[in-house]
């Protein structure tokens, strides 16, 4: 379907690799597999054919999926992973490229579908096979080539999510500005969505529907990402960060902790050793250490050694990201002194007392 943005995710369970990038299915491929198996059915035709249609009807997707990640590593664009989904799938990039490239990326995939459908008719006998496509052809080459034209004209609707939307994102990205772009966008996804929505549940279309559903909620989330990235683009991390608050020592017990946590508001503490960090106790792992082994088990032994490291030059718009990612809070550290802690609710705090006018330090 659809080039997305997206921090980098843990390794999810095995699939293919090509081109170096990693390709999973998600298990909602399979209404696609059920919807053209049934349509196959109806239509009297042979399982086989209907396997073999299928079979080209998915290397048409991957192929597509595929150009969005080689055009995108044109780009110095990294794809985390190509998932398979029955509205087509989704190369999910390391980070949103300039707008230039993003056009490039997000044509590339229906383009690939419109050069298969091309090179189809051609060999089967050009102007003469396109005639032939307008009354539902038997042909399992030509039926691959009106499927493959459907994959195009659908991912070029200029909506987000698709592909075509993503053109448009990055065509008005360069003359109105990132964030009015992607604005615009989004609503013509949620109108699109809202339509199908619509037409979906008074035809009795079920397919069609979720497809709505799942629209309006890649548009929304589209959206708002793209407001969280504006709002936070340009601040460093330092200026955002909690710079007052409690530390344990290695040797504290888990009551130690408890005392803290009740005596401050503090959810997380960094756990020192001197002056070196050497991990962090999260409320999850608190209590997981309370119910395990007891109060006076030592918080050394269930804190986190692999906690998030956040620089204090960075940017907010990529800390927070990564903020979500691990679900709890990252340490601020130059070299390895501690500055300061970074939690989504503190970044929330920060962007409030912004808008409400109080200026950043630094
Ligand atoms: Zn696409």
């Amino acid at each position: 379907m659809s080039e997305t943005e997206a921090p980098a995710a843990p390794p999810r369970q095995a699939g293919i690799v090509l081109f170096g990038v990693p390709v999973r299915f998600h298990f909602t491929f399979l209404i696609l597999v059920l919807f053209v198996v049934l349509g196959g059915l109806n239509d009297k035709k042979s399982a086989a054919q209907e396997a073999l249609f299928l079979i080209g009807l998915f290397l048409s997707v991957l192929l597509h999926e595929l150009a969005h990640a080689l055009t995108g590593k044109a780009y110095g664009v990294r794809t985390i992973e190509i998932i398979m989904y029955p509205i087509g799938g989704v190369a999910r990039l390391e980070r949103q490229p300039e707008p230039r490239a993003e056009l490039r990326i997000a044509l590339a995939g229906p383009l690939v579908n419109i050069a298969i459908a091309g090179v189809i008719l051609a060999v089967q006998g050009g102007p003469a096979a396109v005639a032939k496509l307008s009354d539902r052809p038997d042909s399992l080459l030509l039926r691959l080539a009106v499927w493959n034209l459907y994959l195009a004209a659908f991912n070029l609707v200029p909506a987000l999510p698709m592909d075509g939307g993503r053109a448009l994102r990055a065509f008005l990205a360069m003359r109105r500005g990132e964030a009015a772009a992607t604005r615009i966008a989004a609503n013509m996804g949620r109108v699109l969505a809202v339509i199908m929505g619509v037409y979906g549940l008074f035809h009795g279309e079920v397919i069609m529907a979720l497809l709505a559903l799942l629209i309006y909620m890649a548009a929304s989330h589209e959206s708002a990402a793209s407001q969280g990235k504006m709002l936070t683009q340009g601040i460093p991390v330092r200026s955002a960060m909690i710079t007052d608050f409690r530390t344990l020592p290695h040797g504290a017990t888990l009551r130690e902790a408890a005392d803290l946590l009740l005596a401050t508001s503090q959810q997380d503490f960094p756990v020192v050793n001197g002056a070196q960090v050497i991990g962090l106790l999260d409320r999850t792992s608190f209590l997981r250490g309370m119910a395990a082994d007891g109060p006076e088990s030592y918080v050394a032994g269930v804190m986190d050694r692999g906690f998030l490291k956040l620089d204090p030059a960075a940017d907010l718009s990529e800390a927070v990201p990564a903020l979500n990612e691990v679900g709890a809070c990252g340490l601020v550290m130059e070299e390895d002194r501690l500055l300061g802690m970074l939690t989504v609710e503190n970044v929330s705090e920060f962007l409030l007392l912004r808008k409400l006018g109080v200026e950043p330090k630094a």
